[in-house]
């Protein structure tokens, strides 16, 4: 079964409710056509719902940035798992961004995957490097190592819903991609090691993304590759540009 790729756009903490709903009719009115790709777009919080509207019927699906590590209760500022399955189908967990601004441990990020596992949501979790790191040849440990500790939270029935995304944290933000190669032997390591723990059929079936400084100049470098399958953009997803990757990767997939 080939594999359905993914154009994945975190907005961050950009587009208010009446930003992002007229930013997602654009992208509805450009995409409307398009097939061979699912097109998921990531607002803040608070612009899900005028989101949910511009996008209801579409072939666009909505996610949340976050969610709770709990399943509710008094837990002020937070948003549960259940509460995004309401509007949302997908979330993002272990972004670079939270494990280094707000402290989110693997220990963190895995109680979150596990509470959006339980409300019907689809993770796309993400894994990366510091420069430093790479710089001292640790790349491959530390991608083992938060891999691992996320994988041990996901039961058989359970990794065919889940999605990772490869974002070296040195490449986010800052304009630098990774290669094309650099981001294929992480990704095979990635594939290698949910095969290692959930057999050959999840290997070949799980997504994975590449993520950090992707471009509709860059895209279709990584794309080629066939272990890629699709990317989480951030920056380039705040712009029309965000048309032209989603259909460069559904080009470059076609079978
Ligand atoms: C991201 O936020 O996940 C990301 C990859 O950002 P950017 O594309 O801006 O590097």
């Amino acid at each position: 079964m080939p594999r359905i790729p993914i154009a994945a756009g975190n907005w961050k903490m950009h587009f208010g409710p009446r930003q992002a709903e007229e930013f997602a009719h654009l992208l509805r009115t450009n995409l409307v056509t398009l097939v061979g790709v699912e097109v998921v777009i990531f607002p803040p919080f608070l612009s899900i719902p005028a989101t949910q509207v511009a996008v209801q019927g579409s072939n666009i699906s909505l996610g949340a940035q976050n969610c709770a590590d709990q399943p509710g209760g008094a837990y002020t500022g937070e948003v549960s798992a259940t509460m995004v399955a309401e509007c949302c189908r997908w979330v993002i967990l272990g972004h670079s961004e939270r494990r280094g601004y707000y402290g989110e441990t693997n220990a963190i990020v895995n109680r979150k995957i596990r509470q959006a596992i339980l409300a019907g949501l689809r993770p796309i979790i993400c894994v990366g490097e510091r420069l430093e790191q790479r710089e001292a040849k640790q790349t491959s440990i530390v991608i083992e190592d938060q891999i691992n500790a996320c994988l041990s939270e996901i039961a058989n029935d359970e990794i065919e819903r889940v999605v990772f995304a490869y974002e070296p944290i040195w490449a986010i933000g800052t304009g630098r991609a990774a290669t094309s190669q650099d981001a294929t032997d992480v990704i095979d390591l990635i594939r290698a090691l949910v095969t290692l723990r959930f057999g050959t059929a999840a290997g070949e079936a799980i997504r994975i993304l590449y993520g950090g400084s992707v471009t509709a100049q860059n895209i279709g470098e990584f794309i080629l590759s066939p272990t890629i399958d699709g990317a989480l953009v951030g920056g380039a997803s705040l712009k029309p540009e965000f048309v032209d990757i989603a259909r460069a990767i559904a080009e470059a997939k076609r079978p």
